[in-house]
């Protein structure tokens, strides 16, 4: 994937989001579901606005700026993100603080990478061109960075654009979300997406996309990471849940896998399941259907619902479990026993 190019399904709306440069707001937070691209719109974004042989508006791809970009030393281009982030990117240590004092890298984006920004305002842009900050995940943001960026949005500096890449966009600071024009990113069409998958190498691409929700990048994620659309323990988990079979397989399969990744399918799961006892359409899982049509007519709504509180909170606590054994055994209880049918459980 080319840094400069939009993917497909967003090339529409860029097009017409870039064609008013002349007078762009100087702030967009750019919003969408988790998967479908918003950091890669971002980025083309940025480049097309830095783009120096732009015809249509959007990134050429081939001009000294977008080698630079491409390059990541464009003098016009900053990207102001958590530093764990960008460890994970490959950005070079000496750039995080972490390296530094040696610490975990952080998690936030500190209020320093927003002040730092200040003394580039002042600077000549390549050309006298376009400025661009993009800014990621912009919920890392807490208060403090979040207010001095309000700060600098109150009084925008000159030929400056910033792009907030956001997933939730209503865990930001309000003030700062009524300081930024909203772009939020459409969900791409199911055949678009598997079109797109298909196009990079991705085999049983249905089954992906509805396992990544309808999220194509996300759906390709799991492919290239050799993840099953349908995870092992998720096919034995509906297998027990059927023949009310004993758990500690499944305590076993879950002891062997990160909790974050079991933690995740089975929120989907969860998903599935109160959709089907609500009769509606399953949507992660649909390979899995029937099984989950048969669990969902005899659940109880109370139990599901309960176990769903749980798995969300496990969500915020498995990147440092205390015990993956205990912990594996009890979600193993927990996941069976809450789709236990009300008649047997009454027994
Ligand atoms: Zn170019």
């Amino acid at each position: 994937m080319s840094m400069t190019a939009f993917l497909p399904w967003q090339q529409a709306l860029a097009s017409q989001w870039l064609s008013q440069q002349q007078r762009f707001a100087h702030a967009w937070l750019i919003h969408g579901l988790p998967g479908i691209g918003q950091l890669e719109f971002a980025l083309a974004g940025a480049a097309s606005l830095l783009c120096e042989d732009s015809a249509s508006g959007v990134a050429c791809g081939q001009c000294q700026a977008c080698h630079w970009l491409q390059a990541g030393n464009h003098p016009d281009f900053r990207r102001i993100r958590p530093d764990a982030v960008a460890a994970q990117e490959g950005a070079s240590p000496e750039d995080t603080e972490a390296a530094a004092s040696k610490k975990q890298p952080s998690k936030d984006i500190r209020i320093e990478q927003i002040r730092g920004l200040l003394p580039w305002f002042n600077m000549a842009t390549h050309r006298g061109g376009w400025r661009v900050a993009l800014l990621y995940p912009a919920e890392a943001m807490n208060t403090i960075a979040a207010n001095a960026l309000l700060k600098i949005l109150e009084e925008p500096p000159a030929h400056t654009v910033f792009l907030l890449v956001a997933e939730a966009p209503d865990r930001l600071l309000p003030t700062l979300v009524s300081r930024c024009r909203r772009l939020p990113l459409p969900v791409p069409g199911t055949s678009e997406s598997l079109q797109w998958l298909q196009a990079h190498g991705v085999a049983d691409a249905s089954a992906y996309l509805a396992a990544a929700g309808g999220a194509p990048l996300l759906a390709h994620q799991l492919a290239q990471g050799g993840h099953a659309a349908v995870p092992d323990f998720i096919r034995l988990f509906l297998d027990l849940a059927a023949h009310h079979g004993a758990r500690s397989q499944l305590a076993d399969a879950l002891i062997a896998e990160d909790a974050a990744v079991w933690v995740d399918a089975f929120q989907r799961l969860w998903v599935d399941l109160g959709l089907s006892a609500h009769g509606l359409g399953i949507r992660y899982y649909p390979g899995q259907s029937k099984e989950i049509q048969a669990l969902a007519v005899e659940l109880d709504p109370l139990a599901l619902a309960r176990t769903g509180q749980w798995l969300q909170t496990q969500r915020g606590l498995v990147s440092h479990p205390l015990n993956v054994k205990l912990l594996g055994d009890y979600a193993a209880e927990r996941l069976l026993q809450a789709v236990r049918p009300y008649t047997v459980r009454a027994q």
